[in-house]
């Protein structure tokens, strides 16, 4: 075969990809199960670049020089099991599958142990940025082995997004599941950011008084800030945008019921199972998931509360900047608790991630792409075993010059009703942070008194039990 590169998965995304690499200069073999879709795409863009059409996986297979890379673009789950079980056993040791789904990594482990015990390597590679990302450069987070990498990676750098200075968005991200794992990890920070957003319009909505078509100036001025980012840019788009049908902004006319697809989900669940507090991400995914009920919210619609009153035009000018500073201060600590998820993953399965090297990739071609990313592969560059983004000097300072304002966001939102879970979540995260002492001694005084699942103490090394039921003394628990 002669094709550097095979597709086989060829709807949107893996459409793209194969155009993509087609556009690169690469021989790009293509493939999917119903042929329809494999002829239309060479029909329709065979021009762009070399396609092999393969009808037949063995035909697929034969197009391919070796060692093949082979990528698939199915849906995620039992189908790309199924595609995976069609094509290993037509694969020869040293051969590459690669799986651009959004596959969770943990099936992605299994995945890499079951192939490379039969010689195969098996990439897992998160890919974000749409339908739009793979076609003109997507953010590529491949995980797997580095020997496949080393193969593997001079094609993905020429396809993928770059950054302002020129690096393309892709990096080994490290052994096994560790790519899809920062991909899911993207997507929960993305709940996260989208989630803060969402809060920054309601409280320019309902307290500052803004029309959809002023909060959409107002985010066009935010995103030549410190806050410039796709996000911040496609919100002032979609502010700005009027129904065509009714006349009325568009905002106004779509069913306030979030949708999701799962990836922010598992985010949180992965956290939960590895003790890391991603309460931004949770309470966006919460977020998402009360919108959604609508018999529930029918049924509490007339629960007392204040209405929101609007300001006047000089202060609600005043609080739109203070809502900036929320923002970007809410901004740092979901950061902060992503690369935390990050960091916490790598531990726990042996990836020896470089988060620096992440925030570098997510600089362009991905959904969460900002000017803040450079910022915090900065920070990782600077100090590559950072504990926390807040323990960097600069986010320290800039999050504590942004405080006062956040916490008059805060109050001001608990006093006029707006529901901001995202600004108050990170609030509660920076401060809880801060503090000299935690109520947790009292749980654990609780946990004790219950359960005698003892406690340790600020004085002293050990666990100790005090008998709760008896005269209270307190006995050395080991
Ligand atoms: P879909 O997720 O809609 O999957 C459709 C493709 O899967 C078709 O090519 C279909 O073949 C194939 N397929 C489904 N079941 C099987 C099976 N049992 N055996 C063989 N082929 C099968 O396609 P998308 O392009 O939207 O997404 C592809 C992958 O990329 C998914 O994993 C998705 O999660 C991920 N994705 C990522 C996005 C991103 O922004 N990064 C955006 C969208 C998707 P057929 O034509 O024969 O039906």
């Amino acid at each position: 075969g002669t094709a550097q590169i095979g597709v086989t998965g060829l709807a949107v995304m893996g459409r793209n990809l194969a155009r993509n690499f087609a556009r690169n200069g690469f021989a790009v073999a293509v493939h999917n199960r119903t042929a329809a879709r494999t002829r239309a795409l060479v029909e329709e863009f065979g021009h762009e670049g070399t396609f092999v059409a393969a009808e037949s996986a063995e035909d697929f297979v034969a197009a391919l020089e070796r060692p093949r890379r082979l990528v698939i673009m199915v849906k995620a789950g039992e189908a790309t099991d199924a595609v995976i079980e069609e094509f290993a056993p037509l694969l020869d040791e040293g051969d590459v599958i690669i799986d651009g789904g959004n596959a969770h990594f943990a099936d992605t482990r299994r995945r890499e142990k079951e192939l490379r015990e039969r010689g195969i390597h098996f990439v897992g590679v998160g890919i974000s940025g749409g339908e739009e990302g793979a076609l003109h450069g997507p953010s590529i987070m491949p995980g797997g082995s580095a020997e496949s990498y080393a193969s593997l990676g001079p094609l993905l750098e020429k396809i993928a997004a770059k950054a302002p200075d020129g690096t393309p968005c892709v990096t080994h991200v490290g052994p096994d599941g560790a790519g899809h794992f920062v991909k899911m990890v993207h997507n929960g920070i993305e709940y996260a950011d989208m989630q803060l957003i969402a809060e920054a319009y309601h409280l320019l909505r309902a307290v500052a008084g803004y029309s959809p078509g002023r909060i959409a100036e107002t985010f066009r001025t935010w995103n030549t800030g410190r806050l410039d980012s796709y996000l911040i840019e496609i919100t002032a788009e979609v502010l700005a945008h009027t129904d065509p049908a009714t006349g009325e902004p568009f905002v106004d006319v779509v069913l306030d019921q979030a949708e999701q697809k799962g990836t922010g989900r598992w985010t949180v669940q992965i956290a939960l199972d590895l003790g890391v507090p991603v309460s931004g991400i949770a309470e966006a995914v919460f977020a998402r998931s009360l919108s959604g009920h609508a018999g529930l919210r029918d049924a509490s619609r007339s629960l007392p509360g204040p209405q929101p009153e609007p300001l006047e035009p000089e202060d609600a000018a005043r609080f739109a900047d203070q809502v900036e500073q929320a923002l970007y201060a809410s901004k740092i600590v979901s950061y902060t608790q992503g690369f935390h998820q990050v960091q916490a993953g790598s531990d726990a399965y042996g990836w020896d991630v470089d988060a620096g090297s992440v925030a570098a990739i997510w600089r362009a071609g991905c959904i969460i792409r900002a000017a803040f990313l450079d910022r915090i592969r900065g920070a990782y560059d600077e100090r590559r075993d950072l504990p926390s983004l807040l323990a960097d000097k600069q986010f320290a300072e800039e999050i504590g010059a942004a405080q006062d304002d956040w916490r008059q966001v805060v109050a001001t939102a608990a006093r006029q009703g707006v529901p901001t879970p995202g600004f108050s979540a990170a609030l509660a995260y920076y401060d809880a942070l801060r503090a000299a002492r935690l109520p947790a001694a009292l749980t654990q005084g609780q946990r004790d008194f219950f359960g005698a699942h003892t406690y340790r103490r600020t004085d002293r090394e050990g666990s100790f039990h005090t008998l709760w039921g008896g005269d209270r003394t307190e006995v050395d628990a080991g």
